[in-house]
Formats: C-alpha cells, structure tokens, sequence
C-alpha cells in the first residue's frame, strides 16, 4: 500500500533486506543495457526488470547490495517513495516550481505513520532530488543500505515502480 507522504511521520531504512525479496525492481532501458551482461535482467512486453532467482534478486549477498555504486537501479535507490505527477493534494510536494506527488510504500516496517515534520520532509527532498539526478543516493533510503530478499513463492512478486520510471511514475495517476 501506498499513502501520501504527508501521512508518514519518519522513515529509516534499517537493511532488513525485505523489500529485495518483496519487490522486482524495474530498471529503465539504459539500466538494462547496462546490467546485461550480467545475464540477470529480462524484458517482457517492452518493460526492464531484474530477473530473480526463486525468491532472490541475484544482486544480494546475504542481506547487502552487491551494486553500491552507479548500477543500483533507481527504483532500488528511491524505494519505499513513488513519485508521480498526479495524485492527492496530501501527496503534494513542490520541488524546482514543480508540483510532484509523493507517495510512501508502507511495507517497510519503519514507516510509521503520523504527520510528517521537518526531519521527514527532508527525506522526501531526498528522494525527489535522487529523481531529478540532484543527488546519487538519500541520506536515509534505502539504496545506501543492504537490501536482502523473500516473497511468498506462490505469487509473483509486485514490481517496484520503475527506476527511471520517473517519467512513467509522473505521466501516471496514483498508484
Ligand atoms: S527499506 Fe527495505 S531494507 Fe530498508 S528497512 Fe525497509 S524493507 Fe528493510
Ligand atoms: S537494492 Fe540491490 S539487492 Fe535489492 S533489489 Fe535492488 S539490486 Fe537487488
């Protein structure tokens, strides 16, 4: 589930690993070309993933990231925030003269809702900076962390919002 972040009163990513497990990431085409060779990416139907492992992105070693560095997909880097060009008025974010809407992925256990103050505002400047290629990586999110894995192997797992999706995450309504 998704809420707008003004609902969320803080946010840290402790590197429980789960959201590597939960999610497949989607990668934007450079991405792709990028981590080909690697043979663990795959496209259907025009869209860039990473291919997993059963339950595992082949990227983790144990609960870290193997790709700390200009590899990591964007959507690795932004999770748990979506950021789109339509959505609620909570969700509302001005970046740049922008209107954004940014919404907060509350699978993460350290999500706690409330209402979000000055400290958690800053993250989500994080996160819209990292979209608008202002900054590499938040000061909290996830990406600067280890990433592990599981997911329920009956179900495919959801797909994160793709990393350089924020083209498709802004033309798109909220989630
Ligand atoms: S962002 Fe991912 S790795 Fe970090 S605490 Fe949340 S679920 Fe765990
Ligand atoms: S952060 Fe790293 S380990 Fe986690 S899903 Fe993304 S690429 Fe895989």
């Amino acid at each position: 589930m998704r809420v707008p972040w003004r609902r969320v009163a803080s946010w840290h990513c402790d590197a429980c690993g789960k959201c590597c497990v939960e999610y497949t990431p989607k990668l934007t085409y450079y991405e792709f070309l990028k981590l080909r060779n690697t043979g663990f990416v795959i496209e259907k139907s025009g869209r860039y993933y990473i291919r997993k492992i059963g339950k595992h992105c082949p990227f983790q070693m144990g609960r870290l990231c193997r790709l700390q560095n200009k590899l990591k997909p964007l959507s690795c880097r932004l999770f748990p925030f979506s950021i789109y060009k339509k959505g609620e008025e909570e969700a509302l974010y001005e970046y740049m003269g922008e209107e954004l809407f940014v919404y907060v992925d509350t699978f993460c256990r350290n999500v706690k809702f409330g209402r979000a103050g000055k400290s958690f505002k800053e993250i989500v400047d994080d996160a819209v900076s990292i979209i608008y290629g202002k900054k590499k990586f938040g000061r909290l999110t996830a990406p600067t962390l280890p990433t592990p894995v599981s997911q329920s192997p009956s179900q495919p797992p959801p797909s994160r919002p793709s990393s350089g999706s924020f083209r498709q995450q802004i033309s798109a309504t909220h989630p």
